[in-house]
């Protein structure tokens, strides 16, 4: 029961992907902290002052027996941040991870002279017509 349990754990990647999960947390938070901390101020003062967020087309306004009132608007400001948010985060996102993340670099390749296939640049047989190839 229990190493049966230990089993599912390790071979359904359920601990990596809970592993992914938390890493993919924490670094949601140091990317919103660099927005909010480092980016955002900057780009608040060229955008229009008050609080723009908030602006909204109101449609309708209800109050109910408490006394509570239910704006009913369509909230472009708050629609217009979350955009403007969403634009931001995936850019910073596809900076750090240009930058982090190695680059892939293409295998050199040769084109074998007797059958015109490509085959690695080292090889010195052809994997496609087995011709003996010279440096
Ligand atoms: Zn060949």
């Amino acid at each position: 029961m229990l190493s049966d349990f230990k089993n599912f754990l390790l071979k359904t990647n359920a601990l990596a992907l809970a592993i992914g999960v938390i890493i993919g947390a924490t670094t949601g938070k140091v990317v919103s902290a660099i927005v909010d901390d480092l980016i955002m101020p900057p780009i608040a003062l060229v955008m229009p002052p008050g609080d723009w967020r908030q602006a909204q087309i109101e449609l309708s306004k209800a109050k109910d027996a408490d006394g509570k009132v239910t704006v009913n608007a369509i909230k472009y400001g708050h629609f217009a941040g979350a955009t403007i948010d969403f634009v931001i985060i995936a850019f910073v996102v596809y900076v750090v991870s240009n930058k982090l993340l190695p680059r892939e670099k293409p295998a050199e390749t040769k084109t074998c002279n007797e059958c015109l296939e490509t085959i690695p640049k080292a090889a010195t047989r052809c994997k496609f017509c087995t011709t003996q190839l010279f440096a």
